[in-house]
């Protein structure tokens, strides 16, 4: 049995490919096309996209002549420039697709509605939601996580650089060992880490799952919601 309703994270920093920074069309060209297998395999999309290959609040507040609250909605600009690029090349592969603001900025997008998200997914559009939450001090880890719950997500998958969450660093670390099922409390060990406490706490408290997998491998994000948790870790 596998997930009806899914939100998918991608970082920012995804989008930057070799170049480091910027958004590289080929990979917007990729990740378009996987989310195109779930759609077409009948599953309703939603997406959230970091802003990290743009700007990040903490490091442009660095120095202290951005203040973090400047600096949180400048980096929450950036996921609404990534979420018009990740919209075109949706629409590009031929899919439906809406992107949803949680600061109003009307004649670039549509403004976040709950109601109104849940409308397109059942129409079978793609639906990205940019903006984070809206407010500063907050990541797009936790913004997915929050839409992820309001829209009844079953599952909310991070799409990473890495295949799974090890039981330490595995960059450092040879023996490092992939957990394949690990307990929310665990996620929220400091070197564990999936995601920032905020979201493991919502998640935890909804009892959503929550996934991580490489986005690279092609093909992975349809296996998993099929329900093969071979290439990937499982929090729940
Ligand atoms: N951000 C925010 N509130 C939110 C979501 C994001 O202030 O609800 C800001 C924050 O400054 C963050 C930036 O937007 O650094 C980009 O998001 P994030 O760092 O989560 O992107 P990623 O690491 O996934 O690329």
């Amino acid at each position: 049995m596998g997930q009806k309703r899914v939100l998918v994270k991608f970082s920012g920093e995804a989008l930057a490919g070799e170049a480091g920074h910027g958004i590289d069309t080929q990979i917007l060209n990729y990740i378009s096309q996987e989310i195109k297998s779930l759609v077409d395999a009948g599953i309703q999309v939603g997406l959230v996209i970091g802003g990290g290959n743009i700007i990040r609040g903490v490091t442009a507040a660095k120095d202290g002549i951005i203040r973090r609250t400047a600096g949180d909605y400048m980096g929450m600009l950036a996921t609404v420039i990534n979420a018009v690029a990740m919209q075109e090349a949706c629409e590009h592969a031929g899919l439906k697709v809406r992107v949803q603001t949680a600061i109003k900025m009307e004649q670039i997008a549509e403004p976040y509605i709950q109601r109104r998200a849940v409308r397109h997914l059942e129409k079978g559009r793609v639906v990205i939601f940019a903006a984070g939450t809206g407010n500063p001090f907050f990541t797009t880890d936790t913004a997915a996580t929050l839409r992820a719950v309001e829209i009844g997500a079953d599952v909310i998958i991070k799409a990473t650089k890495v295949d799974g969450v090890y039981d330490r660093d595995p960059n450092k670390f040879a023996d490092a060992v992939k957990l394949d099922v690990l307990s929310y409390d665990q996620a929220l060990h400091d070197h564990i880490k999936v995601m920032d406490d905020t979201s493991i706490a919502l998640a935890k408290d909804n009892k959503l799952p929550i996934i991580v997998c490489d986005m690279f491998k092609s093909g992975n994000l349809l296996e998993i919601i099929g329900g093969d948790y071979t290439n990937c870790s499982i929090v729940q």
